[in-house]
């Protein structure tokens, strides 16, 4: 097979787990009774810049990265290509990489400290500066879900969050910023829980989120395991990964 054939090949099976996702969103979109459909982010992680191309070629509008060191170079590779693709940054960031997400990102979901509100901010700030960024960065408030019933924490994947009463707050920091726009919440579905009472909760801290931030009214939950449940509760974005790209590959 030659590199032409083994692209397309790549294509095709891509094109095809993405149209069993779409449907399976429809169905649980109609399930619930929702008018509204939930916006999809396809999770690009561990994939390499071609499956980008070929997830834009398929009418992919939004795709999601949790590490900088590999989202960055992978959003540079392909940004002259697709410029209109937005990048979503979902994974725990420190504050001392938020001038760099800040260059690429559209959305950060993963917002769960004022340090970081403020580094987006000026990370922000500088991205206008240096590449003429115009948009402000859309930001998530990351919540950690857990109770004390929930599982034991799994060190591969850290879940992550601001706690629920810290929420207020928060959302009162990005507010506060020109530079940031206040979307909503995010979250995980705790390790070995039931999502659905656990999104229940969720959906619970978005409408006291909205008696002050009516702004605030995204959901982003859901993950291929559990988009069900997500959109159920009434997530508005959900972050697909590995039932699009396949199984990840080995962490390098
Ligand atoms: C990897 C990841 C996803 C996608 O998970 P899949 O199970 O591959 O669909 C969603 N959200 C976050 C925060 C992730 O890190």
């Amino acid at each position: 097979m030659n590199a032409e054939t083994i692209g397309s090949a790549r294509r095709e099976e891509l094109g095809a787990a993405l149209a069993r996702v779409r449907s399976r969103i429809a169905e649980a979109t109609a399930t619930a009774g929702r008018a509204d459909e939930p916006e999809l982010v396809v999770v690009t992680k561990y994939f390499p810049a071609s499956d980008v191309l070929h997830l834009a070629s398929l009418g992919v509008t939004d795709v999601g990265e949790n590490r900088e060191q590999e989202a960055g170079p992978k959003a540079a590779e392909v940004a002259s290509l697709v410029p209109q693709l937005r990048w979503h940054f979902i994974g725990q960031l420190q504050s001392n990489k938020a001038n760099r997400v800040a260059r690429f990102a559209h959305a950060v979901h993963s917002v769960d400290r004022p340090g970081l509100v403020s580094a987006l901010a000026k990370g922000v700030r500088a991205a206008a500066e240096g590449v003429g960024r115009e948009e402000p960065l859309e930001c998530y408030l990351q919540v950690d879900l857990r109770t004390e019933a929930s599982g034991t924490e799994d060190p591969a994947a850290p879940r992550g969050g601001a706690l629920p009463g810290d929420i207020a707050m928060l959302a009162d920091a990005v507010a506060s910023h020109d530079e940031l726009r206040l979307r909503g919440l995010m979250a995980v579905a705790p390790l070995g829980e039931d999502p659905v009472p656990a999104f229940a909760r969720l959906a619970e801290l978005s409408q006291r989120l909205r008696v002050d931030h009516p702004e605030a009214g995204e959901i982003s939950a859901g993950m291929s395991s559990d988009l069900e449940a997500a959109v159920a509760a009434g997530a508005t974005r959900l972050r697909i990964g590995s039932d699009v790209l396949g199984p990840r590959p080995p962490l390098r």
